[in-house]
């Protein structure tokens, strides 16, 4: 469970985040949905180490890690503009973190297959990350933050620099991905429709804070207030 207990973030004068407390339930697909500009993406980095919190704790399964650095969080990112090694080929990029790591070749190749075939690129190891697609390499993307088997996944917009119809696609990629693996997820988006069709568990942010944490159905069905209504609306 990631648990974020009283976070505040000031940028200046500015409240980025305000007294903002969630916990994440192991191995559920959560999503932060909220509009642009409510603290998302903030929130996100506070809790996989890239940003300090002026005040509050973050607890990655019971242990404080508020101060414990990124690298040691045990923590998967993936962003929207991904930045892939462009000189390695698909299995270097997603063998990276367990070469690092000096792994024995034979584990790490037996792992590398696994994950490309999780995120349907078995047939594009040895291709370079600029000769696949956008949703293509967020696939990469994907299969390369969970090779060293992080204890939370954290992913930002992952695909929001791609069309529709791609996005729609990776939807149910992660949602059966997340089904395989069961990693737990936190996804950021602004996507209403995104959030509700794939995440299990959902938090509504607004102006630095959480307005209601929920299943989509309780969020549908009981919001808390009328942000949250007007936000989740019916689904077109
Ligand atoms: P979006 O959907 O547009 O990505 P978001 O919900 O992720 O938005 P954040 O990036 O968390 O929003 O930003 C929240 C607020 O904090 C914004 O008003 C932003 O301008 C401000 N902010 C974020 N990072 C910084 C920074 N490093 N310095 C100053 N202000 C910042
Ligand atoms: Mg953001």
């Amino acid at each position: 469970m990631i648990a974020v207990e009283g976070i505040s973030k000031r940028f200046g004068d500015y409240t980025a985040l305000d007294d903002v407390s969630i916990e994440v339930p192991d191995g559920s697909l959560t999503a932060l949905l909220g509009p642009s500009g409510s603290g998302k993406s903030t929130l996100l980095r506070i809790i996989g180490g890239l940003e300090s919190p002026d005040s509050g704790r973050v607890l990655i399964h019971g242990e404080d890690a508020t101060s414990v650095p990124p690298q040691r969080r045990e923590i998967g990112f993936v962003f929207q503009h991904y930045a892939a090694f462009k000189h390695m080929t698909v299995r270097d990029n997603v063998a990276f973190g367990l070469t690092i790591r000096k792994q024995p070749k034979v584990q790490i190749a037996e792992r590398v297959d696994e994950l490309l075939r999780i995120v349907g690129l078995a047939g594009y190891a040895k291709r370079y990350p600029n000769q696949l697609s956008g949703g293509q390499r967020q696939r990469m993307a994907l299969a390369r933050a969970l090779a060293v088997e992080p204890r939370v996944l954290l992913l930002d917009e992952p695909f929001g620099a791609l069309d529709a119809k791609v996005r729609a696609e990776l939807r149910e990629w992660l949602r059966r991905l997340h089904d395989e693996v069961h990693v737990t997820t936190l996804l950021v988006t602004h996507d209403q429709e995104e959030a509700m069709s794939i995440a299990d568990h959902i938090a509504v942010m607004d102006n630095a804070r959480i307005e209601q944490f929920g299943s989509p159905r309780e969020l549908y069905d009981e919001p808390s207030n009328p942000f949250v209504m007007g936000f989740l609306g019916p689904v077109s």
